[in-house]
């Protein structure tokens, strides 16, 4: 769904992303961890065609939808308007948000309140729901344990793996939370100052010593 071949960032002078090659197959879970500025959203943002790469190559299969770091819903809007405008396409109305609501059910009573009035795990779920409207192949959700309780982010997990499981949606998962990452996703990359050092099954990475040490809280 996703190739990522040789691709090089720069703002100015300064390289923020040096030949990352990733993929991201059909149906598949994947995570890319890394510190602060390591290039995670410079990668997200080339994917979503706001940035443009200085070299290499970048393909996407099928549609993607990316929810954004902070989430970055409409507050004013309610949760049902913020919900059609992830539908809205070509200037055609989004439709109806009936699916996502089947998705999501805990959306269905606040459907009406404005977005802006929502706890920060209901907002993350009115982005996810308004990520799904686009019907995507493949999602990519950029921090989705910023600044959420452990037990909503497993709530939101939950929902993530059951839309993989019962839809075929592909996620990339951009995540500071190594730990979390590497439980729900079978593959990961590790991404440190615009490049990949470490890439492999879950399992592998997390039994890696560079890796316990670096993301897991020690080895
Ligand atoms: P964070 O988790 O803090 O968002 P990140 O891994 O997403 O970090 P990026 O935001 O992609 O990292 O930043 C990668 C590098 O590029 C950093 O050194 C950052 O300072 C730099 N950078 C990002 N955006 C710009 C920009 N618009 N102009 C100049 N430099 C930028």
């Amino acid at each position: 769904m996703i190739a990522v071949e040789g691709l090089v960032v720069r703002y100015g002078a300064a390289t923020a992303l040096d030949g990352v090659d990733l993929y991201v197959d059909a149906g598949e879970l994947v995570a890319l961890i890394g510190p602060n500025g390591a290039g995670k959203s410079t990668l997200v943002n080339t994917l979503a065609g706001i940035v443009r790469p200085a070299a290499g190559r970048y393909e996407v299969r099928g549609r993607i939808a990316v929810v954004p770091e902070g989430r970055e819903v409409f507050p004013d809007l309610s949760v049902d308007d913020n919900l059609r405008l992830g539908g809205w396409r070509n200037g055609r109305r989004g439709r109806d948000t009936s699916a996502i609501y089947e998705l999501l059910p805990d959306l269905v009573r606040v459907r009406r309140q404005k977005a802006g009035l929502l706890s920060g795990g209901q907002q993350q779920m009115v982005s996810v729901g308004r990520a799904l409207m686009a019907r995507p192949d493949v999602l990519v959700v950029d921090e989705l344990s910023l600044g959420l309780a452990p037990l909503v982010v497993a709530d939101l997990v939950t929902h993530l793996r059951e839309l993989n499981a019962s839809r075929g949606i592909a996620v990339l998962l951009i995540e500071q939370n190594a730990r979390l990452a590497l439980e729900l996703c079978m593959r990961a990359y590790v991404l440190e100052a615009g490049r990949i050092v470490l890439h492999g099954p879950s399992a592998e990475l997390a039994g890696s010593s560079a890796v316990a040490a670096a993301y897991l809280g020690g080895a």
